[in-house]
């Protein structure tokens, strides 16, 4: 019986001792070992490129999104300052008595602002970190498991802030209504 030697560098045809031989020699069985155990060890290098590459654009888009929040938020403290602002310009007791409640409303959004913006700032610290300690994470897992929890978290804050923003809108309407009431008052809303 003959056959070929399995020694990828090898090849030759040759007439085994035993009837299970893959190889012409046991040097052949060395290489070919070698071999395996050699492409075995290495990883794909593209893999690894891939992985980082992955993470790297999902850094980018929570920074992204980060950054859009933030600029809402900037949006939102805009509107209550000019709220604020309008209320101050005011001296008739009929409207300080009637801007109480607002103002009490103002300063629970007030607040609030403030608090998402801490959120907000924690976050971006934990991108930062994230970025600053990414090279020492060996584990790709690892990386895609802060990845999710750090969305999770931007999501709950980006659906704090929209929140937010629809009262904020409100106050703003009512504030400017007090100030600056329409013309018809019977449009006004309550
Ligand atoms: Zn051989």
């Amino acid at each position: 019986m003959i056959k070929r030697c399995q020694n990828e560098e090898c090849g030759k045809s040759f007439t085994p001792a035993r009837r299970d031989a893959k190889f012409c020699s046991d040097r052949c069985r060395g290489q070919a070992n070698a071999r395996r155990v050699r492409e075995a060890a290495a990883p794909s290098p593209a893999v690894n490129v891939s992985a980082l590459a992955a993470s790297d654009a999902r850094l980018e888009a929570i920074e992204a999104r980060l950054e859009s929040a933030a600029r809402m938020m900037e949006t939102r403290l805009d509107a209550l300052e000019r709220a604020v602002k309008a209320t101050q310009t005011e001296t008739s007791q009929a409207l300080k008595a009637a801007t109480e409640e607002q103002g009490r409303a103002r300063d629970t959004a007030h607040k609030s602002v403030r608090d998402l913006g801490r959120r907000l700032d924690g976050l971006e610290t934990t991108v930062t970190e994230m970025k600053a300690s990414r090279g020492a994470m060996r584990e790709q897992r690892q990386i895609n498991e802060r990845l999710t929890a750090l969305e999770t978290r931007l999501n709950e804050v980006v659906v704090a802030v929209n929140t937010q923003h629809g009262l904020i809108q409100q106050l703003d309407t009512l504030v400017g209504d007090l100030v600056d009431p329409p013309d018809e008052p019977k449009k006004r809303k309550r």
